[in-house]
Order: C-alpha cells, then sequence, then structure tokens
C-alpha cells in the first residue's frame, strides 16, 4: 500500500528517523535510563518554551491536559475564549467539568482581541480563562503576547493558553509572557505521532492547583510537579514519544530555532502564494492567518474562487497527498493545508506541484 503524505494540520507527517527514534528498545520508566533521558531533554525543552519552569511530558492528547487544566485551575469562573472549533470546545469540556464557564465568542475567521478580554476581566467575575494561540479550524493566530499583558492587571486570574499547532514554530516565551499554563500535543507542529502532550505550568499555577480539591490524579498538575522534579512523570508514560521527542528537539537545535520559524514563515508564504494563484481568498480576518497552517476559503468568503473540494481532495489523494476538507461548520466552505513540522520549499513545493495538477478542470 502507497503511503499517503499527510498535508492535513495534525496529525501531521512522522520522519522514517523519528519513527525509528520512537521503536527504541523499552526501559523502565522509574529506572535510571528513563531520568537520564528526561533530565536531558528537560533543558531543551525548557529553552523551546523560554522557561525556567519543568516542562511536564502528558500521556495523553492534547484535551487531556486541557481539560486537565480546568480541573486544576477554576475554582470560580472561566472565561472561554472562542473563535473556531477547538477554542468553542473548551467551553463545553469546562462545563462538563462541573466548572461556571461563560464564552467569549467571536466569529469563526476572527481572532480574540485583548481589549474584548479585558473588558470580560473587569466585570471580576473570572479566575481563570482559556485562549488558543492558534486556532487550527479557522486558521486564524491570535495576538497572544497582547492578551498575556493582561495577566499584569489581572494577576489573580489563571491564564491557560493552548498552543498545540503552533508549539516550536513560533517564539514562544513562557516566562516573559507571563502566562500560568501553555501546552501542546505533539502531532502538530513537532511531528511526533499523536499521544503525547507537553506543558508547562507557572508557580502560581502550581500553588492554585495544590489548593484545587476534586482535581482528580491523572492530570493533577502537582503530582506533574513532584515527578518532573525527580526527572519522571506520574505514570508510565509512552516511553516510545519520550525517545522520539528527545530525537526530535536535538533536530530543532540542530537547525536553530530562528531558522526553524523561518522556514515555517516561508512554507506559510509558499502556501498563501498557491492559494492567490489560483484565485482563492484566505478565511481568516487579515493579518491574523496562521504561519503553521492555511484555511483557504471556498466560497466561506465573498468572492474568490470556489472548486469541488472532495473531488480536489481525491484528485490530491490519488497522487499521494492528504489535505484536508474544512472542519465543522466551514468544512467545504474553506479547505486547509497544513505547513508545520518537518516541511521545508521543496517538499511543500512537491505538494503545490500536484495540486496545480489536481486543479485542471475544476
Ligand atoms: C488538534 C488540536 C487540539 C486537540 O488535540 P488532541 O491532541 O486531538 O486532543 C486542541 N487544540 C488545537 C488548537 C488543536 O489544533
Amino acid at each position: 500500500m502507497g503511503h499517503t503524505k499527510l498535508h492535513i494540520p495534525g496529525p501531521v507527517e512522522v520522519s522514517e528517523k523519528t519513527f525509528r527514534a520512537f521503536s527504541t528498545t523499552m526501559i523502565g520508566h522509574r529506572g535510571q535510563g528513563f531520568k537520564d533521558l528526561y533530565a536531558k531533554i528537560q533543558p531543551k525543552l525548557q529553552q523551546l518554551l523560554s522557561t525556567k519552569q519543568l516542562v511536564f511530558i502528558s500521556t495523553s492528547s492534547a484535551w487531556g491536559v486541557m481539560e486537565g487544566a480546568i480541573r486544576n485551575l477554576v475554582s470560580k469562573k472561566v472565561l472561554n475564549c472562542m473563535c473556531g472549533a477547538f477554542s468553542d470546545k473548551w467551553l463545553d469540556v469546562s462545563k462538563r467539568c462541573g466548572k461556571e464557564a461563560e464564552p467569549l465568542q467571536v466569529a469563526w475567521g476572527s481572532s480574540i482581541r485583548a481589549a474584548e478580554v479585558d473588558k470580560r476581566l473587569a466585570t471580576g467575575l473570572f479566575d481563570a480563562l482559556t485562549l488558543i494561540h492558534n486556532e487550527t479550524s479557522t486558521g486564524v493566530m491570535s495576538p497572544l503576547a497582547e492578551i498575556a499583558a493582561l495577566k499584569k492587571k489581572y494577576p489573580d486570574v489563571m491564564f491557560i493558553v493552548d498552543s498545540v499547532s503552533s508549539m516550536s514554530a513560533v517564539p514562544l516565551n513562557f516566562d516573559e509572557l507571563g502566562i500560568d499554563v501553555l501546552l501542546a500535543g505533539t502531532q502538530k507542529a513537532f511531528a511526533l505521532p499523536p499521544g503525547t502532550g507537553v506543558f508547562v505550568c507557572s508557580p502560581a499555577a502550581l500553588a492554585k492547583a495544590a489548593t484545587m480539591k476534586d482535581r482528580g490524579y491523572y492530570f493533577d498538575f502537582v503530582e506533574f510537579q513532584k515527578n518532573a522534579e525527580q526527572n519522571m512523570t506520574p505514570s508510565t508514560p509512552s516511553i516510545g514519544h519520550v525517545f522520539a521527542l528527545e530525537s526530535k528537539l536535538n533536530e530543532f537545535f540542530a537547525e536553530g530555532l530562528e531558522a526553524r520559524y523561518a522556514r515555517h514563515r516561508r512554507t506559510n508564504q509558499m502556501t498563501r502564494d498557491w492559494a492567490a494563484k489560483h484565485g482563492f481568498n484566505l478565511f481568516p480576518e487579515k493579518g491574523f492567518e496562521s504561519i503553521t497552517l492555511t484555511c483557504i476559503s471556498n466560497g466561506a468568503r465573498p468572492g474568490g474562487r470556489v472548486v469541488d473540494v472532495p473531488k480536489l481532495q481525491s484528485r490530491v489523494k490519488e497522487r499521494g497527498f492528504l489535505i484536508d476538507g474544512g472542519y465543522g461548520k466551514i468544512k467545504g466552505t474553506t479547505f486547509r493545508i497544513s505547513n508545520m513540522g518537518d516541511e521545508t520549499e521543496a517538499t511543500m513545493g512537491e505538494l503545490f506541484g500536484v495540486m496545480d495538477e489536481a486543479m485542471g478542470g475544476l
């Protein structure tokens, strides 16, 4: 069976090299070998996120940590900033955890803006907020630094930020941002297999978690901290992921973080250029387009080209590539192409060669 190369916005293509690291011979998670492995990658994770805090590894998809953050940190009420499928879902998840929760909803395709967040936090009703930095369903990147700057004004509010599809592709300086939780899953920009999350908590978040009843066990942030101090995880982790993460972090630093960020900007620009060349508009509000994936309007925005997206997808798939046909309520009226992970100008060029061909007569 021929492999269909993934250009959907997660999971993304995983390299042979990463798979080789993933399938390293098994070791025990309480043994010195594992502790040495975690100790070796900890400073790299800290450097990646510009933090002095310990970075945690969770064997779960991103949602595990997203739900965990709610259970660990919301006692009064959470403000869920919503601008697409993933951020909207966080409101539902907050409620399912039995928390008081309120939406700050903007139209899909728009970004969350600091002024709106400020207005809502000024009510004094909230002790936490959730924000998705890069809303993968709409291809919108919200201005994280501007929003995070509000933390100074509202020090008692826990700022919980999902960077699932941006972490490692754009600079994220956790300590400087001053936020409380920053999390990601490994199957997006890290280009690791799905099944593991990476996250970091502020000292204030850890202190608050320690006071919270019913925060559970599997995602207890205090347990993560205690174990990370010993270079361990609370329960048996997906050890293959930890080996793969070590290999991947080595690649990040061999390339250089700045070069990695610049590469993502360039490959993203290529995607935007491809869309423009074929007469498509982009879905996101101007100036807030993601740089890790592109959400192309296919009738969702006025003007611009409209094609039969399932047909485009199937033609592209026959040629060996998988692109996404739009998510949730904008399925079909948008489609998405990912440039996350290991993609280069050369590999994106191959995709666009195939896509040019597939567009013929559509
Ligand atoms: C993919 C994604 C998620 C969900 O991640 P899972 O690993 O499937 O739990 C959450 N937030 C964003 C922004 C995503 O892109």
